[in-house]
């Protein structure tokens, strides 16, 4: 078993003693909706801000993000609010006009193969949340980590968002094996994403305690004001109510594995 290097993101240290969750919209789609969502998160004790700003999304003639106006409303939310911001970098060419504006970038699914991206994202030296591509083994998960780390880049957070198997019945298979595996192989700390791991909302409450009881260091969720309107993957999102529910039954399984949950920063 490796100890597990934590990494620093403004006043959270993820991969320490605390259990960290990250919490926000798929999307950021608007002032209200990105303001509303951060401030019901940070009431239930989430510490890190997501919100997609430039997607990746499999269908063309779905919503793409707002790209260059969601950077400008993350900005007022991260001031206002006051918590860290994950967010998704596409393409090298956004890495500019993100680093200044948000603490993490992550590596979607899509991208974890794009070895030139990593490279790149090595030199800026901030904290990457680099995300399992749902067709990579563990091995190439871990080889595209070392690209960072080669590149000068220590700051790399893991997370395992489920991977494509025959199992038709939900969006992914989400691997919860792989976080006490990963553990024999890398001290790299480890969440996990169990919005993208089943792709269904009721799923999310169980999948997100077994992830804690399993080890993880912390979990990554989608939470949307109002799911049904959401722009992008609505039905994985849970509400303000639910994710306050969610916190409170995660701090009950964190007791009985010794686990503090992080809330206030
Ligand atoms: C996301 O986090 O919204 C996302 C697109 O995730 P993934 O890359 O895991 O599909
Ligand atoms: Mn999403």
């Amino acid at each position: 078993m490796s100890p597990t290097r934590s990494v620093s993101i403004g006043p959270v240290t993820l991969g320490g003693k605390h259990f960290v969750v990250i919490a926000g919209p798929c999307s950021i789609e608007s002032e209200q909706q990105f303001l509303e969502t951060a401030t019901t998160v940070k009431a239930a004790g989430a510490t890190l801000l997501r919100g997609g700003i430039y997607k990746l999304r499999t269908d063309p003639n779905t919503f793409q993000g707002l790209g260059d106006d969601g950077l400008r409303i993350a900005r007022m939310v991260r001031k206002t609010v006051g918590l860290p911001i994950v967010t998704e970098v596409t393409d090298a060419r956004q890495i500019p006009l993100l680093v200044d504006a948000i603490d993490v970038f992550q590596v979607g699914s899509r991208n974890m193969y794009n070895y030139e991206l990593l490279k790149e994202l090595a030199h800026t030296g901030k904290p990457v949340l680099l995300k399992r591509a749902f067709s990579a083994t563990i091995e190439e998960w871990l080889l595209a980590a070392e690209y960072l780390e080669k590149g000068g880049n220590p700051n790399v957070i893991l997370c395992e968002r489920g991977i494509r198997t025959f199992e038709p019945a939900l969006r992914n298979t989400l691997d919860l094996a792989a976080v006490p595996y990963v553990r024999t192989l890398s001290q790299l700390p480890i969440i996990v994403d169990p919005s993208h791991g089943t792709g269904r909302r009721d799923l999310i409450l169980p999948m997100s305690l077994a992830a804690a009881a399993a080890g993880a260091d912390g979990l990554l969720i989608e939470v949307h004001p109002h799911p049904e309107q959401s722009l992008s993957d609505g039905y994985q999102s849970i509400d303000g109510p639910m994710f306050a529910t969610l916190m409170t039954q995660l701090e009950k399984i964190l007791a009985a594995v010794d686990r503090p949950l992080l809330k206030n920063v």
